[in-house]
């Protein structure tokens, strides 16, 4: 595609390049970020990029009020379903987070949308399986394939950036960008 065309295109129309309807989640196909969070760029590379929740919410809803963050209520970072976001301060997020923590550790099992929807995200089984399975010679890219992940989302598995036992899932700091 001509460069000046794809700068021209819309933000919507660029949204839904990107969003895999499911049952449940919206997932993103476009850039994750190292935990999971969809994030779409503005226009050009200087421009920055936006996440991909933000940007779900602007072409549903429109405005999103200073200070307020679009949050999961299905815990799936990647995910753009209108119906699944909601807005919050980051302390609702930290809330919300320690609620889901509290959950885990009363043993229930952890909020996490991938059970629901497999292709989607990992959940602590699978977590636990890939990190034993490539500590006994299992190649990433092959336990990626298997589990519908990228590699680099397995990489983040085994290097314990996005999911760490007892704390749950950790949110990656992503760069904010005004609108
Ligand atoms: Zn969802």
């Amino acid at each position: 595609m001509h460069k000046l065309h794809k700068i021209q295109e819309s933000f919507e129309t660029r949204f839904w390049k990107y969003v895999r309807k499911t049952e449940g989640c919206w997932l993103w196909t476009g850039f994750l970020s190292k935990c999971g969070r969809g994030q779409l760029r503005l226009g050009r590379a200087s421009e920055g990029a936006m996440q991909s929740a933000r940007a779900s919410w602007i072409v549903h809803f429109g405005h999103i009020p200073d200070g307020m963050s679009v949050l999961h209520h299905c815990d799936n970072p990647s995910c753009v379903r209108p119906d699944h976001l909601y807005l919050g301060t980051q302390q609702d997020n930290m809330r919300d987070k320690h609620d889901r923590k509290r959950h885990h550790l009363l043993g229930r099992g952890h909020l996490i949308a991938g059970e629901r929807n497999p292709n989607s995200t990992l959940t602590w089984g699978s977590v636990a399986e890939i990190r034993s399975r490539h500590s006994t010679g299992e190649r990433a890219v092959a336990l990626a394939k298997e589990f519908g992940v990228t590699k680099e989302q397995v990489y983040h598995v085994l290097h314990n950036r996005c999911w760490v036992e007892g704390l749950g899932r950790i949110a990656a700091p992503t760069a904010q960008v005004s609108q």
